[in-house]
């Protein structure tokens, strides 16, 4: 369907309502969150009344975020409509779905990834590079004005997808965004300071461990965090976010996985590509989704059972020739290098 009637149709739908819940996906990051707080500053401008959720906690990382201390763990009650951000299936959404109360409202499903199973009545999804230009998009179609708070909202979820305006789907149009939501008033370099420049001393406890143990197979290369790993640096799990961007920062690294135990005997699994690389469909596969180049899934089974079945999955997709290691190849074998 055209965005346009995509957008018509959230107009519509936005036009009859007066509470809607709005929800981010668990583990939240800056995408799902910034965009969240932005669309609900934008309707609430409107009259309507936006409550948050989140199965998960939001990380107090995002506090600078007006509004973050609104987030609860809140399941749909008298709204009247359901909005979920940045999520390719409901189960992206944990707890918060009940298949009872959603099909009674209609859910809005804005995201862009480029997995996403389209599970609303209504499926805005454009392959942006983030989901926070697209909830800029609606809020500019809805001609909303924007203000300091959506901007700076919405800027953070930009910066943090493209990890600060460094990845492949960076494009003009990501720019063009980000340039508005500045002259809106988002303060750019504070939001790329608390966003990327605020980890602590704990994390490297984390990090230093992880890193002494990764491990490469081809253009593989991967490090492993167990729940005794958490335990001995005296941090959660969400202290690993960020250990597989910077291990795709070595270019033996054509694909970089991180792999984290989880409690319940399921392992996260969190994966980057080179951009001649596709790691999107494998996540899929296995219940998850993501981008082509930056893609995640959770996965039940044993730490080292659910590391063998993701590796040996990547390495169907494509041919490993051990005579060139590094060569990029398309997904289906042949070399992306111009002939
Ligand atoms: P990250 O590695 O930063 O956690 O996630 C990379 C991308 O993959 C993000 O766009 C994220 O939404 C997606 N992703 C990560 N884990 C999962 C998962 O378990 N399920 C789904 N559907 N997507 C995931
Ligand atoms: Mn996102």
């Amino acid at each position: 369907m055209s965005q346009n009637r995509t957008l018509n149709d959230i107009r519509a739908l936005l036009e009859q309502v007066q509470r809607v819940l709005i929800v981010s996906h668990i583990m939240p990051d800056g995408d799902t969150l910034g965009s969240a707080l932005g669309l609900a500053w934008a309707l609430r401008a409107r009259g309507i009344e936006a409550r948050l959720s989140c199965a998960d906690e939001v990380p107090a990382d995002f506090a600078f975020l007006p509004g973050l201390a609104d987030y609860a763990v809140r399941p749909l009650t008298d709204e009247q409509a359901v909005l979920v951000v940045d999520s390719s299936d409901l189960e992206r959404i944990g707890s918060i779905y009940g298949e009872a109360a959603f099909a009674r409202v209609p859910v809005v499903n804005i995201d862009h990834h480029v997995t996403n199973l389209s599970f609303g009545n209504i499926n805005l999804i454009v392959p942006k590079a983030s989901t926070a230009e697209l909830v800029l998009d609606v809020i500019t179609f809805l001609e909303i004005p924007l203000d300091q708070r959506i901007a700076t909202c919405l800027l953070t979820g930009v910066v943090t997808d493209t990890r600060g305006f460094r990845t492949s789907n960076t494009t003009a149009d990501t720019l063009r965004a980000a340039v508005r939501l500045v002259e809106a008033g988002a303060p750019l370099s504070e939001i790329t300071d608390a966003v990327f420049s605020h980890r602590s001393l704990d994390t490297l406890r984390l990090w230093g461990p992880a890193l002494s143990n990764v491990q490469r197979r081809g253009r593989i290369v991967w490090a492993e965090i167990t729940q005794e790993m958490l335990r001995e640096a005296g941090v959660d799990i969400s202290a690993a976010g960020g250990l597989v961007n910077f291990l795709s920062s070595f270019h033996e690294a054509q694909v970089a996985i991180v792999f984290r135990e989880l409690e319940d005997g399921r392992v996260d699994v969190s994966m980057r590509a080179i951009p001649a690389l596709d790691v999107s469909q494998v996540a899929l596969a296995f219940g998850g989704g993501g981008h082509p180049q930056a893609a995640g899934c959770t996965v039940v089974g044993t730490l080292p059972d659910v590391r063998e079945r993701i590796i040996a999955a990547l390495q169907e997709q494509w041919t490993e020739r051990p005579s060139d290691e590094r060569a990029p190849q398309r997904l289906d074998g042949t070399d992306v290098r111009p002939a």
